[in-house]
């Protein structure tokens, strides 16, 4: 937990009054009980199999991202919402064009427009999708965490049977298991984990044996803080 502290120390989060439940600070995206702080499951998996971006432009993975926190965000809001009270999907790229980056780092302009569609038609393919499965959504963004382990993280959704993290990527990482194990373990149940795979073309699930992603977070999380204790 020093690392955590270390990398997070410009962040004010650390002086705000102790909360009785567990929080997770918008800014620096650490997570706090009491006086206690967590790592969060993302971090752990991260640092344990890192994702080399070295060959990709920023402002195309700053592209990606933005991309990604907004369908999320239109999928969560049509979860609590329903189609009714959903801004209507066709109105959204004039919207949230401007919160891509304007230029690349070659100065070259972005066409934040073709990426604001793009969202959209994704953010409607995945609704598509949701709704064939047939499933209902009983948790949205719901917060697991381990005290005596020092760890917390956030489901994106959870059905009956199943923990679900949304990725809205090219391709699928290794380090996606470890994060589901993660959640799995974290919750303690009996769930399935899988991550919902949004790309331009299709929505697929991807399912990970429950077990063996836990047995791999539980000696993940073992080397991540023998690891922390060496470099500290
Ligand atoms: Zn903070």
């Amino acid at each position: 937990m020093k690392a955590v502290a270390a990398q997070e120390q410009a962040c004010s989060c650390m002086w705000e009054l102790p909360r009785k439940d567990i929080w997770r600070c918008e800014r620096c995206h650490v997570y706090r009980k009491g006086k206690q702080e967590f790592v969060s499951v993302t971090r752990v998996s991260k640092a344990l199999l890192p994702t080399d971006y070295a060959a990709i432009d920023p402002i195309t993975l700053k592209i990606a991202m933005v991309r990604g926190i907004l369908v999320d965000q239109y999928f969560t809001e049509w979860l609590v919402q329903g189609d009714d009270n959903m801004i209507p999907l066709a109105d959204v790229p004039e919207m949230i064009a401007p919160q891509f980056p304007p230029e690349r780092t070659d100065g070259t302009p972005v066409d934040r427009m073709r990426f604001a569609i793009d969202t959209a038609e994704r953010t409607m393919l995945l609704i598509a999708w949701w709704k064939a499965q047939g499933w209902t959504a009983t948790a949205i963004h719901r917060i697991v965490y381990d005290e005596r382990a020092g760890v917390a993280g956030e489901t994106d959704v959870e059905t009956e049977g199943r923990i679900l993290d949304l990725k809205v990527v090219s391709a699928i990482q290794p380090n996606y298991e470890l994060q589901l194990g993660g959640y799995l373990e974290l919750d303690g149940g009996e769930k399935q984990g899988a991550v919902i795979h949004v790309t331009k073309e299709f929505v697929r699930l991807v399912p990970y044996n429950a077990q063996r992603a836990r047995m791999r977070w539980r000696s993940g999380l073992d080397w991540y803080w023998t690891k922390e204790g060496m470099l500290t």
